[in-house]
Formats: structure tokens, sequence, C-alpha cells
């Protein structure tokens, strides 16, 4: 009895550790596949990716705010998910690829001055009747997004004169207030030059044969004469 008591304390010391040591190596076990499933998709292998579907690896690309509504068309979704490193995102008026005037689910569409949209979207309908369409480069933009674009602007021209000649100030610029469209691709321009002053929309720098705002009065007397560039321009003259 008296040499009983120690020897069963030992064992049962030695069941507390072998326990011990089975629970930490179930921890890491159990460890390995939760740290595995929170590691972004990039990681899986070709071989693992069959098991995950495309809508799930969609999800785990998502990188916005846990409360934020996620959108429900998929090329936005392609798009925020993409837009996110330079600060600025398709909410601050960033244009994927692909975008027409039609396509309301982008804040640089929709945002746009309506009776701009309007008649873009008129127009739009007739060009392509003529086979040519209107895709948008640029629409509305935040003062943010117009913040950066005059920045890189400045970096890539070498001073804020000759980024001026390119690229307004948020102040200044007819897109934050949404009253002016960068249309492409070249049959595009070349149509609303033939023919945008039928709806009113003019070209309004020489420098730019994509920048579109609306001129209601062309409808009768033709569209104004065109500023150099945004230099000439007495609106930005503030
Ligand atoms: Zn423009």
């Amino acid at each position: 009895m008296i040499y009983r008591e120690p020897a069963r304390t030992a064992a049962r010391r030695t069941r507390s550790i072998i326990l011990a040591a089975l629970v930490v190596v179930s921890a890491a076990l159990i460890g390995i596949p939760v740290y595995r499933s929170l590691a972004p998709s990039s990681s899986s292998s070709p071989s693992s990716s069959s098991a995950v579907s495309p809508s799930d690896s969609r999800h785990d690309d998502h990188h916005g705010p846990p409360g934020e509504a996620r959108p429900q068309a998929p090329r936005i979704d392609r798009a925020l998910d993409r837009q996110t490193r330079s600060g600025v995102s398709v909410a601050d008026g960033v244009v994927p690829d692909g975008v027409t005037v039609f396509d309301d689910e982008f804040p640089a569409v929709a945002k746009l001055d309506a009776d701009l949209l309007g008649a873009l979207r008129q127009a739009a309908r007739d060009a392509d009747d003529d086979g040519v369409e209107f895709f948008v480069n640029s629409g509305w933009r935040s003062p943010k997004y117009q913040e950066q674009l005059l920045r890189e602007a400045i970096s890539k021209y070498g001073s804020e004169k000759e980024a001026a000649r390119w690229v307004s100030t948020p102040d200044t610029s007819a897109h934050v207030t949404g009253e002016a469209i960068d249309i492409g691709p070249s049959d595009a321009t070349a149509w609303l030059s033939k023919h945008g002053a039928d709806y009113g929309l003019c070209q309004i720098y020489r420098n730019e044969p994509w920048h579109y705002e609306l001129r209601p009065e062309a409808i009768n007397e033709g569209c104004p004469a065109m500023y150099a560039d945004p230099t000439q321009d007495p609106r930005m003259q503030q």
C-alpha cells in the first residue's frame, strides 16, 4: 500500500504528460488546415484548385471591409479586387476595360450629369447602327482620383505647368462635376467628331480628341471653337 501510492501518482503524471502532448500535437494538426484556409487563394496549387469552386476563390480574393455590401456585378467585383493598390477604386470613378455609357453600375457612368448621359446614350445607339461602339475611358471622378491623376501627370510631364495642359485640378475639372467624358476607341471619337454636335456633344480641347462635354446650343449652332488645350480654357483660371 505504501509503495503503490507513489507509483499510481507517477503513472497519473505520465498520463497527464502524454495527454498534454496529444493536445499540443492535435492543435498543431488542426492548426495547419485552419491556417491554409485563411491563406489567399493564390497559394492554392493547381492540384487543389479543383476542390475550390470559382465563387469561393473569388470570395477569398475580396479584401474589402467586412461590413461592406458586396457588389453583384462580377466586373465590379474583379475591378474592386484590382484597384485598391493605388488607393482609388471603382467608387472613385476608376473605369475597368469594356465599360459602355449604358453601364449604370459604375459610378464613373452613373454620376455623370443626367443630360450629358442622356445625349451620350442617344448618340451611342445611333453610332451602334453604324457599327461603332462607345467605350468609357473616364467619366465622373472623385476629387481624390483627380488629385492622383494630377500627381501622376506632374511626375510624367516633369512640371505642374506642362501637366496642366493635360490634367485639371480637382477644383476645375469637368470630370469631377460629372460634366465630361473621355470616349474611345478612335472610331468612336471619329464618329462623335462628325455627328456629336447633333446631340449637343462637343470636343472642347484640340489636344484631347476623346474628351466630350455637353453644349446643348450646338444642336442649332454647331460646336463652339475649340481651345488648343485646357490652359486656354477660362474655367481653368481659378
Ligand atoms: Zn477628359
